[in-house]
């Protein structure tokens, strides 16, 4: 026989489990959901790699999971003809907690701990594999890559820091491809081996799992079978003066047990949206996407004519825990099957700027080749109309949040993402049309909530031509400046600039409805009032006072001048025209230092 290997658990993976098996107790059927979910994953790996190396499916062609009951002795086995895993993949995979989903359990558990809340949270996060532990004692786990001609066996106990692997070597258990699990329910949790409650929870949690799910079940027919008559009813019917001797048949029932299949495997996308749900749709988000909160809004469509693909996009929301970059975003947020294979999610900047990184999805495309590759769809003719029209698809959506009747979802949506929207403004001319009627501002007579362009034009005076703004690093340094003092005599509203990246976007836009952007602490601000009598009356009283204070200032300033924009304070500092604003200018000198 082959030795047996014994491993400690990561550290986190003990800790995990204790907590699986000693605190954690809502909601144990989920365990079912996770193992399918792997199982999935397994088989679309296998499914994608297949399309390059057809060899793989050499042995069992059927791409499967089934699950099978053993009332009896409190088992529940589930298999899957999926990738498998190698000696060094057991151990990466199910001695490390090496993927996000647990990552980001472990973390939400933390911060519930803070907040004194943890009620649920297996349900909504999930912890993968090791949620088995759940309901089984012991769990086994058999394997077989077809990238190893070997097969091996994973075998684990609750309570335990250690779990063991040895190679099968009994040619009777040899499996062709893919993975085995068995669960020795524990002995409070047996119930779960009845086959009709497994056919309610697979009912239940697989509804978007796109292979067939078989379980095992006891079937019946019935069938007429002949029987000899019964001598009694004979009399009778001789009685009746019939004296034929008849046969007669009765209707027994014949039981039997078959797989059957238990899911139902048409991906959500390729059914009418008509007759799909809001609450399908959210379903769908968070089982794919391993969120917990419903999205903010989705949008489901189909393109036909040059280039046909089926998508489903979401706006998520919140953004994703911990620090995230926009810069460079590593989302996995949209997930591209070609002809109903998945092939990556990895391929979400060739299919959208990455200012719209944050929106999730599903993209299935009839026209890309089975073995695309990130080269093909960098140089795709069709990957760039597939882009062009999912960003239009994106921006309807979030034009929809922002109609919303309820207030509040825009509001959400644009604290978690209004800076992708002016980073937008900054790197895609193409779209300000549709970006800009979406930004939102704090102005000078909305300093609570914030506005819409469109709401700061129809507020505009008969007579205003432009769009005035402040940029500042807060509200309240914005409407103490002085620049201030005479458009808020004239009632004119000016928009305050308080994140560092608007006055960057607001320049980029240059213009709204054809009304430009102006800076209200530039020189030559004018706003309609222009007295040229007036002026020269000052410019005689005062033009010697300015050279005067010109010439003590030397190069310290570009120019002393006189101006009409002040009310009360006697003097400010502007910026030149051409030159930087003054945020700007602290901005560019925070960036250096
Ligand atoms: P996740 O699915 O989030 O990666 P899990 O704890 O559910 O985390 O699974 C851990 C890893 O174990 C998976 O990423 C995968 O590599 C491996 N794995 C689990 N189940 C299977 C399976 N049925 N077939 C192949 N690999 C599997
Ligand atoms: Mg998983």
């Amino acid at each position: 026989d082959a030795p047996v290997e014994k491993y400690e658990y990561q550290a986190e993976v003990s800790r995990l489990m204790d907590l699986i098996v000693n605190s954690l107790y809502s909601n144990k059927e989920v365990f079912l959901r996770e193992l399918i979910s792997n199982a999935s994953d397994a088989l679309d790996k296998l499914r994608f790699l297949s399309v390059t190396e057809p060899q793989l499916l050499e042995g069992a062609a059927e791409l499967d999971i089934r699950i099978q009951t053993d009332q009896e002795n409190g088992i529940i086995t589930l298999t899957d003809s999926g990738i498998g895993m190698t000696h060094q993949e057991l151990v990466d995979s199910l001695g490390t907690i090496a993927h996000s989903g647990t990552a980001k359990f472990l973390k939400a558990l933390k911060d519930s701990k803070d907040s004194g809340s943890d009620s649920n949270l297996i349900g909504q996060f999930g912890v993968g594999f090791y949620s088995a532990f759940l309901v089984a004692d012991k769990v086994v786990v058999t394997t077989k890559s077809p990238k190893s001609d070997k097969q091996y066996v994973w075998e684990g106990e609750a309570n335990s820091s250690s779990y063991i692997i040895r190679e099968e070597t009994d040619p009777e258990k040899f499996i062709p491809r893919g993975t085995s699990i068995k669960l020795h329910l524990k002995r409070d949790e047996k119930g779960f081996a009845h086959p009709e409650r497994i056919e309610r929870l697979v009912k239940n949690y697989s509804q978007f799992v796109s292979f067939p799910i078989y379980t095992w079940q006891e079937k019946g027919y019935t069938k007429e079978v002949e029987v000899d008559e019964d001598p009694a009813e004979a009399q009778k019917e001789g009685a009746d003066g019939n004296v034929e001797k008849k046969k007669k048949t009765k209707k027994v029932v014949e039981k039997y047990w078959d797989w059957e299949l238990t899911n139902e495997t048409q991906p959500i996308w390729l059914r009418n949206p008509k007759e799909v749900t809001t609450e399908e749709y959210n379903e769908f988000y968070k089982k794919t996407f391993n969120e917990y909160l419903e999205p903010l809004a989705s949008s489901h469509f189909t393109t036909e004519g040059e280039v046909e693909f089926r998508s489903i996009l979401y706006v998520p929301a919140i953004t994703p825990m911990g620090k995230e970059d926009i810069v460079n975003p590593k989302t996995k947020n949209i997930r591209l099957y070609v002809k109903r294979v998945f092939i990556s999610d990895d391929f979400d900047g060739e299919l959208f700027p990455r200012y719209l990184s944050f929106v999730k999805g599903v993209v299935d495309s009839n026209d890309l080749p089975l073995n695309v590759s990130r080269e093909i769809l960098q140089e795709s003719r069709i990957v760039r109309i597939m882009r062009k029209r999912l960003v239009r698809k994106a921006f309807d959506m979030i034009l929809g949040i922002s109609m919303s009747e309820n207030r509040e979802d825009y509001e959400k949506f644009w604290e978690n993402f209004g800076k992708h929207l002016k980073l937008g403004c900054i790197e895609d001319r193409e779209n300000h049309k549709r970006l800009a009627p979406l930004l939102r501002f704090f102005s000078s007579q909305s300093e609570e909530e914030m506005i819409s362009l469109d709401e700061y034009v129809e507020n505009m005076k008969p007579d205003q031509k432009d769009i005035y703004y402040i940029a500042a690093d807060s509200v309240t340094s914005a409407k103490n400046t002085p620049f201030l003092e005479r458009l808020y005599e004239k009632d004119l509203e000016v928009l305050f600039l308080v994140d560092p990246i608007d006055e960057v976007a607001v320049t980029n836009l240059k213009s709204y409805k054809e009304k430009n952007f102006v800076d209200i602490s530039k020189e030559d601000l004018d706003i309609g009032d222009k007295n040229e009598e007036k002026e020269k009356e000052m410019k005689q009283e005062y033009g010697h006072i300015c050279d005067w204070m010109k010439k003590r200032l030397g190069d310290k300033v570009a120019s002393v001048q006189i101006s009409n924009r002040l009310k009360t304070s006697p003097c400010v500092l502007v910026s030149g025209k051409f030159g930087w604003s003054a945020n700007m200018e602290r901005l560019m000198k925070a960036q250096t230092v």
